[in-house]
């Protein structure tokens, strides 16, 4: 993004225009700019980049370990261009404490849901983690194989939400990182409308969506499934299979069933070919 484009952006957020429009409920959001506008070429620069590191970590090995790898590198990459963000954060509403976007459907991968679930296997005990389960699976009984629309599937708090928080947060899925808003109000309507006009920080999202992009793409280039999974449907495929790694890996379909089922019509940013 040039000088003038990123004045514009942090211009729009600062005097809180509308940066983009957040379609019907469910992640990830996206809007479609003109292909050669500054944020279209801002996701192909992320995209391509975090395509490369993975494709190259992909290409060295190919394990658990290696996948856990890419989702740490692409979420690196991601924070980097964050640190060049030309967005005033003090414009956005985000803070801690602040949970309205966590009861929104959340769209992910398998490479984030399997270093999402090795990182619970690290850092919680075996009550935690059964508490953990516990949670997902009550959740998904009620949301599993639901469109995501607030009439299918109404607002519903994600399971990893705890005392208002998220509770993974240095491994949450790239759609949370994406997820922004100037104005909490419009954050809260959009769980429950289909469509909402809001102000978010476009660079964010068009960065995160990018990394997740990339990742993707390096997937696509390996014969590897990068499709568009639900949250809460493949943290408990995971959770239920301790070989899940190994076996999405080896191609066994681990998490059919548990696709992202996002609004008919919803756009994204364009993914490089
Ligand atoms: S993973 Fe964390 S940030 Fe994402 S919806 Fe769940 S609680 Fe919120």
């Amino acid at each position: 993004m040039n000088r003038r484009a990123r004045r514009a952006s942090a211009s729009a957020a600062r005097q809180g225009r509308p940066t983009g429009a957040a379609p019907a409920p469910g992640r990830p959001a996206g809007v479609a700019p003109a292909p050669d506008s500054p944020v279209a070429r801002l996701h192909r620069a992320v995209s391509e980049t975090g395509r490369g590191v993975a494709g190259a970590i992909l290409a060295s090995a190919r394990t658990v370990e290696a996948v856990h790898t890419i989702v740490e590198r692409a979420g690196a990459l991601g924070d980097a261009y964050m640190a060049r963000s030309p967005t005033d954060p003090s414009v956005l509403a985000c803070k801690k404490g602040c949970n309205a976007c966590c009861s929104r459907p959340v769209g992910t991968t398998a490479p984030s849901v399997l270093r999402l679930v090795a990182w619970l296997r690290e850092h919680r005990t075996a009550e935690e983690l059964a508490e953990v389960h516990r949670r997902v699976v009550a959740l998904d009984d009620v949301t599993h194989g639901k469109m995501w629309t607030p009439r299918e599937r109404p607002p519903n708090p994600c399971a990893l939400l705890v005392d208002g928080a998220c509770s993974v947060y240095e491994v949450r899925p790239f759609v949370c990182r994406a997820w922004n808003a100037v104005d909490a109000e419009d954050c809260k309507r959009t769980t429950g409308q289909d469509a909402v006009e809001m102000r978010f920080d476009l660079y964010q999202r068009a960065v995160f969506a990018a990394v997740e992009d990339g990742v993707k793409l390096a997937l696509a280039d390996a014969g590897l499934d990068g499709g568009d999974l639900e949250l809460t449907a493949s943290l408990r495929a995971a959770l239920e299979r301790p070989d899940a790694g190994e076996a999405w890996l080896a191609g066994e379909p681990v998490f059919a069933g548990c696709e992202a089922k996002p609004p008919q019509g919803r756009r994204r940013l364009p993914v490089a070919p």
